[in-house]
């Protein structure tokens, strides 16, 4: 049976009961509206772990725009009877005043990786998430964190402030789980109208198609993939962008693992997606 956690206090008791019989624990923060991509995280982290928490917190801290916090889904009691069927043994769901109480003043703020792309279209947003995954990985006490490559420069961030800070957390990165037309899967999907549903899969089609492009040489692929996007309906593209997969610098050559990264506007809703090069 799946408990449903609220307080440190309480996770803190049973993880520490876990840890006596030496079970390793993993962890997989989410912010809730569950699907597919985050329950193929709590399918990685039960292979690997004895025991499997599932954070669900929407983190005011690490959203730049008020309307986009105010509009993020919020659906417990249908995430709570997915991870139940996934056998998660726990579900820590704190109030926001318990994981920021009064006089809480610390912000956790990674610079380099955290700084391009994602980190500089949403002032803060990286210093939000590297506070509460902090945050998360002291008041779980896990042994292994898994995060989506979904979100690719927040796992890069991850992955910096873990071997920064010395957090004894083994990060995780499971690959991006996608519908059948290749759109990836994320909670904000479900504010496109079905018209903004149907052009959607033309941002991972042109990224697929660039980064056939950047391969062959093509000096002109971003260009043309940012007009394909836009042609296919989007309504603006913030950036598409080939990166040093683990640094986010700009890439100098092509031998070296890359990333290419886009945002893109479409029917009111901010979608983001990466792929290798
Ligand atoms: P979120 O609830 O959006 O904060 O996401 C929680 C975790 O799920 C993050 O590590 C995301 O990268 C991961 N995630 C979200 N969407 C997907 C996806 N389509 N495939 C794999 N992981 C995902």
């Amino acid at each position: 049976m799946t408990k449903i956690v609220r307080s440190v206090a309480e996770l803190r008791a049973l993880v520490r009961g876990w840890k006596a019989a030496g079970d390793v624990v993993g962890v997989v923060p989410t912010m809730g509206a569950l699907h597919d991509g985050h329950l193929s995280l709590a399918r990685a982290a039960k292979a690997d772990c004895a025991r499997v928490i599932v954070t669900i917190f929407v983190n005011p801290k690490q959203f730049n725009n008020p309307d986009d916090l105010l509009k993020y889904p919020r659906t417990e009691t249908a995430d709570a009877a997915l991870l139940q069927a996934e056998g998660v043994d726990v579900i820590f769901a704190p109030m926001p005043d318990e994981v920021y109480p009064a006089g809480f003043a610390t912000t956790v703020s990674v610079a380099g990786v955290a700084q391009p792309l994602e980190g500089a279209l949403r002032p803060g947003h990286f210093d939000g998430v590297a506070t509460v995954v902090a945050k998360l990985f002291g008041m779980t006490l896990a042994d292994r964190g898994y995060f989506g490559q979904k979100d690719w420069q927040q796992l890069q961030v991850v992955q910096r402030l873990v071997r920064d800070l010395n957090i004894p957390v083994d990060v995780v990165g499971c690959e991006t789980v996608r519908e059948a037309d290749g759109l990836a899967m994320s909670s904000r999907n479900a504010r496109l109208d079905a018209g903004a549903r149907a052009k959607a899969p033309a941002l991972y089609a042109a990224m697929r198609r660039a980064a056939l492009a950047l391969r062959a040489g093509r000096g002109d692929a971003l260009d043309a993939c940012r007009t394909e996007v836009l042609a296919a309906g989007f309504d603006s593209v913030e950036y598409i962008e080939l990166r040093d997969a683990a640094t986010l610098d700009v890439a100098a050559t092509l031998d070296q693992p890359l990333r290419l990264l886009a945002a893109a506007w479409l029917g009111g809703v901010r979608l983001i997606d990466n792929i290798p090069v």
